[in-house]
């Protein structure tokens, strides 16, 4: 078969390499419909830590079993799927706790150690496939994948209704997250995208408003929800002009972003990933919940 192989960081071609062949729980896919995700870019950079090379790119796709293996019962020759393309061990710590997507031996297709969807076939375990319904037009099964990664982003939270809404970055995540918030009972939606090309369509899918520095937007209280989308370090770890200013003599900052009780979710994180010592890895490599405390609160229930 022709597949793109990253041959390694900064170098690939098309080649003629093997066709896949099916394990006894495997599925052979033929590929219809397959993304580009930032982290391919990342991956053919040399960028992303997990990634062994050579190897064929591609996580998000979709395609028709063609060939299964002899203990299969969940597929069929013939189903059109999409594939969660995360490959964990069952066996370590987070397996254990159901965190399948912080598996301490975590792997993936076309972006670990096993061959990817930029290619006519692809081998996938036979659990991680989902047939699609015969409504659902074929290609988009393409955007299964990253549409889970936002719906789990949004199960971090819990969206309440009427929630006000900032996202920063409206690119494929982000328009995921802004469709799936609207059609979630948010009280306004408004997006940061410095690229005025994406502006239009962020408006038609699901935008009240979209400017290219949230300081265009007057919401002089914050948002209750602010979204990171951009996986942007500068953005993630910037202090200075989205710092919620917290004591009046405190002139440094002229814009509040989050509301008095808003959450803050980060979506878009790839820089050292696997680096889990430092403060990024901690926090969004394994879904921590940062809290704060201050003096104390005189709310508290009776105690007879
Ligand atoms: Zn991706
Ligand atoms: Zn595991």
């Amino acid at each position: 078969m022709k597949a793109v192989v990253i041959e390694e960081p900064g170098k690939f071609a098309v080649r003629t390499v093997d066709d896949p062949a099916p394990g006894e729980l495997d599925a052979i896919v033929k590929v219809e419909a397959c993304g580009i995700c930032g982290t391919d870019i990342h991956v053919l950079r040399g960028e992303f830590a997990p990634t062994r090379y050579p190897i064929i790119p591609g996580h998000e796709f979709c395609g028709e079993v063609v060939e299964v293996g002899s203990v299969v019962t969940n597929l069929s020759v013939g189903d059109f799927v999409a594939v969660d393309p995360s490959l964990f061990c069952g066996h370590c710590r987070m397996c254990r706790l159901g965190r399948f997507n912080l598996c301490e031996n975590w792997n993936a297709v076309g972006v670990g150690s096993v061959d990817g969807a930029c290619a006519e076939l692809v081998k996938v375990p036979s659990a991680s496939a989902f047939p699609v319904g015969a409504d659902f037009p074929r290609n988009w099964a393409t955007l299964v994948e990253p549409l889970s990664c936002a719906v789990h982003g949004l199960d971090q939270f819990g969206p309440k209704p009427a929630d006000n809404y900032l996202i920063y970055g409206a690119g494929t995540m982000g328009l995921l997250l802004a469709q799936l918030i609207k059609h979630n009972g948010a009280g306004g939606l408004d997006m940061v995208e410095t690229n005025q090309a994406r502006h239009a369509l962020a408006r038609r899918l699901a935008a009240d408003r979209v400017a290219v520095s949230a300081d265009d937007l007057d919401r002089p209280k914050g948002w209750d929800v602010v979204i990171d989308a951009t996986g942007v370090v500068d953005r993630l770890e910037s202090t200075g002009a989205v710092r919620r200013r917290s004591h009046p003599q405190d002139r440094r900052v002229k814009r509040v972003e989050l509301t008095d009780d808003g959450r803050r979710l980060r979506v878009a994180f790839w820089e050292k990933l696997t680096n889990r010592s430092g403060p990024l890895g901690r926090l969004s490599g394994r879904e921590l919940t940062s809290l704060r405390s201050l003096l104390l609160s005189a709310v508290r229930a009776p105690s007879d």
